[in-house]
């Protein structure tokens, strides 16, 4: 029996049906064809963001962020460099917390950045301040043991 895993396009939004082995294999979207990791975070708005923590099979890492905010900017960086680093295991996203104030308050974002991981739904883990990429991906690793 091959197991499937509901992947979110980060294109469109549609949940893709994807065998384990083939995650690695640059798979691509059955709506929009294009390809489902990217190697890059994901901006994300309200309606994308709760498909993505719900539907996922995946991990989902989130970077509250604003574009204000000077340590959120440095970190930019270093959060795409761990995305190439945890893409396909783990969905990367971030959301602007200035242009979608919803969620920052739905999950009470006190001081940004602030890099929350959701698994199932749930949010499973939660650390503020700016890291670098090796810090993010191994707070990553060592919150999903
Ligand atoms: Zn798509």
């Amino acid at each position: 029996m091959t197991e499937a895993l509901h992947i979110v396009c980060p294109h469109c939004h549609t949940t893709n049906r994807v065998r384990v082995e083939q995650l690695g294999s640059a798979p691509t979207c059955g709506s929009c064809k294009k390809e489902l990791f990217v190697a890059h975070s994901t901006a994300l708005d309200e309606a994308g963001f709760d498909k993505h923590i719900t539907r996922n099979h995946i991990p989902v890492l989130v970077d509250f962020w604003a574009p204000w905010c000077g340590p959120c900017r440095q970190m930019a960086p270093a959060y795409e460099q761990a995305a190439a680093q945890l893409e396909p295991n783990i969905r990367v996203a971030k959301v602007d917390t200035e242009a979608v104030p919803n969620l920052g308050a739905r999950y009470n974002i006190r001081s940004i950045p602030t890099l929350a991981l959701f698994k199932n739904g749930k949010e499973v883990a939660r650390q503020a301040g700016a890291m670098g990429a090796a810090d993010i991906v191994r707070w990553v690793q060592s919150n999903l043991r």
